[in-house]
């Protein structure tokens, strides 16, 4: 009980004494004069009452004062923490806090449902050992710097989790799940509509295209211009749709054919490729720094490189230079394209790898570009483990570089074994 709700109490036994008092003093006409002097007295110990509680605490002793601020701030404190509680325990996202030994120290009711974690049986368990066996736990004993993507949930293989892992202190760190099973849904619609789309065109392209062909400008003069262009377009359109199902292909195909690829013999097709190309429009050049070779898919890295190096040779004036070069380094090897070309604005140059974004979109267009190019580099080196990086500048050129790890590098001498 709050100190002026004791002197409430006391004001109003006072008052109620003062009113029998004077009702007594007066006799029984005078009732209604006692009942008022009680209200006004009533009045002015509410009015009392209501400025005392307006009074600073400071007024009360203060260790009293400083006892009650403490318990209303913990009464604050405790009824924001439940809420809290609540709302994570609502999210459809799985929470599970860690602490520094990888224990789990609380978790939400999601993680029951996505990860199988159990209450109270799993408090204190380590998570990585608790679902040994998954891919969660290798990568939970792993650095977990970077997100794992779409893992078979350990309750339920049939749903698809993301996960990621943010540090919230120097002790504790939050492990986040959430359930894609439905974007992958959406994604496998979307994938297979532009699979089914490509397919579809590619046989009436390929008759309109052979009937282009058999079209001889020289039977109609005047039509020349015309054929000349509808053959261009078709052309374009038959090889918009053959990325579009190359990008289909590297989306499904879950691994790669695992091959051992000699590098010399590639970055010489390479270099061929790129002077067909250029018609000795460009010099190109070829530095092979170390011997080394690379274990993957001859036929999808031939197509990413061919396609930097493509787009160096179109991206880059009459007298540009271009360079290809590949190199070991301590933590693999790097295979780089680099031209004295355009350039490209640093605002552009994250979004390059986006199916049919385009710097230049007449550019492109011009030189025969489809704008999946790239997307395609990024499906390929993605299959290898492999990163792409840009280094560009207006009007000074372009590097873009294919990033392959240790694991992937092969000494030429192991081809024989
Ligand atoms: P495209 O078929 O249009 O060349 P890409 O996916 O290969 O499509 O490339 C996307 C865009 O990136 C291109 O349209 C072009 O604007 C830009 N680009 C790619 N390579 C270079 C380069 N070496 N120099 C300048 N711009 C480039």
């Amino acid at each position: 009980m709050s100190l002026n709700t004791v002197r409430l109490g006391v004001g109003c036994a006072a008052v109620l004494l003062t009113a029998a008092a004077i009702g007594h003093a007066l006799g029984a006409t005078s009732i209604a004069l006692a009942i008022t002097a009680a209200i006004a007295l009533v009045i002015v110990l509410g009015r009392l009452h209501y400025e005392e509680s307006r009074m600073p605490a400071t007024a009360l002793p203060p260790a009293l004062a400083e006892a009650a601020r403490h318990a209303t701030r913990t009464r604050r404190l405790a009824g924001q923490l439940r809420a809290l509680r609540n709302a994570a325990a609502a999210l459809p996202d799985a929470l599970v806090l860690l602490d520094r030994e990888g224990r789990v120290r609380w978790f939400n009711d999601a993680a029951m449902r996505l990860l199988g974690l159990r209450r109270p049986q799993d408090r204190r368990a380590v998570l990585s050992t608790r679902l040994a066996g998954t891919a969660i736990a290798g990568w939970l004993t792993g650095a977990g710097d970077e997100p794992l993507d779409d893992v078979p949930a350990p309750a339920d293989a049939a749903l698809h989790l993301s996960l990621s892992l943010l540090p919230i202190s120097r002790d504790q760190r939050l492990l986040i799940a959430r359930d894609i099973s439905n974007l992958n849904r959406l994604e496998q619609v979307r994938r297979d509509f532009v699979a089914n789309v490509s397919h579809e065109l590619r046989t009436p392209l390929t008759v309109i295209h052979g009937y282009l062909e058999l079209l001889d400008p020289e039977d109609t003069p005047e039509l020349e211009p015309i054929i000349g262009e509808m053959r261009l377009q078709s052309r374009r359109m038959a090889q918009i749709v053959e990325d579009l199902l190359t990008l289909s292909r590297l989306e499904t195909q879950p691994r790669l054919v695992e091959e051992h690829v000699a590098m010399r013999a590639l970055l010489a097709t390479l270099r061929k490729e790129a002077e067909a190309l250029s018609h000795g429009r460009h010099t190109v050049t070829l530095e092979i720094t170390d011997d080394a070779d690379l274990l993957g898919s001859l036929k999808e890295l031939h197509s990413a490189f061919s396609n930097l190096v493509s787009n160096a040779v179109r991206y880059t004036p009459t007298g540009g230079r271009i360079s290809i070069r590949w190199q070991r380094t301590p933590e693999g090897a790097v295979f780089a394209v680099s031209d004295t070309g355009y350039g490209i604005p640093l605002s552009h140059q994250a979004r390059l790898t986006e199916r049919f974004y385009r710097v230049s979109s007449s550019r492109s267009r011009e030189t025969g570009g489809t704008g999946l190019g790239l997307s395609i580099v990024k499906h390929v080196l993605n299959l290898h483990q492999a990163r792409l990086t840009v280094a560009s500048e207006p009007g000074r050129g372009s590097t873009f570089a294919a990033i392959f790890g240790t694991e992937r590098v092969l000494d030429p001498a192991s081809e024989e074994a």
